[in-house]
């Protein structure tokens, strides 16, 4: 049922109008699907190969085509294992990560859709280790969560040309119900909108489709979300996320845990995201040792979906949470592997997509396959992002309960 009768890929645009791969693949029993791979611009030093995207797709159409293509795969495990040994390298520079992963999402879309089943539960049978269930487990099961959402408002650092060190101005609607709390966030991001607007007369926009204004400090994003939660009368509807991307801050680390530790007093900031440098796992346990109780301090750059990395982290402490990205590691087996180990040491798990997107909505079903605890995908109005907060509301409360759609994108 699962022999790969066709596999293609081409080149498309990602968000940042950079080329990134697309895939093709159609199983025997006639399922076919498509999936793309995205691309990060703050990455971390840890992560999988990003091949140069002409070559990932030559690797597919050829390399890995020549080596797949008529072959039987029982499950998703078995072809995520063959790209491994195909590529044979530790990183996966030789296929490259993007050629890999673009191979294994595909296939799972396919062979959700040869089930019968969407997504979602596709991938939630991986969770639990029933690869070759057709009906998946209950959807209603509670131990499995709804993700809330972490939306961009607010953005520097290498995803802006503005003057703000930090990446990622984040709220975190308090609300577990998806579809109110994407509204909570269009509404605060209209309210930023137009105090930018006039404030400055026109708007400039950071990669994720957020706003990226030059601002008298790093405190100042803060403030004018506060003032437009204020002003919808949301104030005690959001919670305050920052993704610092600390490797690519200049700021000594006394300046940083002086500084976390001042919006934590004023804004409870309940996220915060590689607030040091990804090599500084013994900073990252100081200050979940002093903030942690009621923060949640997530590696991004510092694990970078990979199970050494995590396992470190847990052997110094230093993250009580960590963002899920695929193409950080490069297949969907390994992805699940490292959300199953971040389960077992009682982490939160954030599904992420990255900062050059394209409209493949995969990240959704995957945050809610693994009931993971948050869905970080951008700005809540920009192309290839609302597509993604879109599908989990679809997902959660739609009348089609994610099955027409199970091959969109
Ligand atoms: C991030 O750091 O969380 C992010 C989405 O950025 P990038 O994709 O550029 O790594
Ligand atoms: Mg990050």
């Amino acid at each position: 049922m699962s022999r790969i009768a066709f596999l293609n890929a081409r080149t498309i645009a990602d968000s940042r109008g950079d080329l990134t791969i697309e895939v093709i693949v159609e199983l025997e029993s006639g399922a076919r699907a498509i999936a793309s791979v995205p691309q990060g611009k703050s990455r971390g030093r840890a992560e999988a190969f990003l091949l140069e995207t002409a070559k990932a797709v030559e690797n597919v159409n050829q390399l890995i085509a020549s080596a797949i293509q008529g072959k039987d795969f029982k499950n998703q495990q078995a072809l995520d294992k063959f790209l491994i040994a195909l590529d044979g390298t530790s990183n996966k520079s030789k296929l490259g990560a993007n050629a890999c992963l673009g191979v294994s999402l595909a296939f799972a879309r396919a062979s959700a859709i040869s089930r019968g089943i969407p997504l979602w539960q596709y991938i939630r049978g991986l969770v639990t280790d029933k690869s070759n269930m057709t009906n998946g487990s209950d959807r209603t099961d509670r131990t499995y969560k709804t993700p809330r959402l972490l939306v961009n408002i607010i953005g520097g650092g290498l995803h802006a040309k503005n003057n703000l060190d930090f990446q990622e101005y984040l709220i975190i609607p308090k609300t577990s119900n998806v579809k109110e709390a994407f509204e909570t966030a269009e509404v605060i991001y209209e309210n930023v909108n137009n105090h930018l607007k006039s404030k400055f007369g026109s708007v400039l926009f950071a990669d994720e489709g957020n706003f990226a204004p030059n601002l008298a400090d790093n405190e100042e994003p803060f403030l004018i979300i506060k003032e437009a939660a204020r002003a919808a009368n949301l104030s005690d509807k959001i919670d305050f996320g920052l993704d610092a991307a600390a490797s690519n801050v200049r700021m000594k680390s006394n300046e940083l845990f002086n500084w976390y530790y001042d919006m934590k007093k004023k804004y409870n900031l309940l996220y915060l995201e590689d607030p040091f440098s990804e090599e500084d796992f013994e900073n990252f346990s100081e200050l979940l040792d002093k903030i942690g109780d009621n923060t949640i301090i997530a590696g991004d750059d510092l694990t970078v979906t990979n199970l050494q990395r995590m396992e470190r982290a847990r052997e110094q402490k230093s993250i009580n949470g960590v963002i899920i990205k695929p193409n950080q590691i490069g297949t969907l087996t390994e992805t699940i592997e490292a959300v199953k180990k971040a389960k077992e040491l009682g982490w939160a798990v954030i599904v992420s997509h990255r900062s050059g997107e394209t409209n493949d909505s995969f990240i959704a079903d995957l945050a809610y396959g693994v009931g993971a605890d948050g869905l970080k995908a951008g700005a809540p109005l920009a192309p290839g992002r609302s597509v993604k907060y879109k599908r989990l509301i679809n997902l959660v409360s739609g009348p089609k309960n994610g099955f027409t759609e199970n091959n969109e994108q």
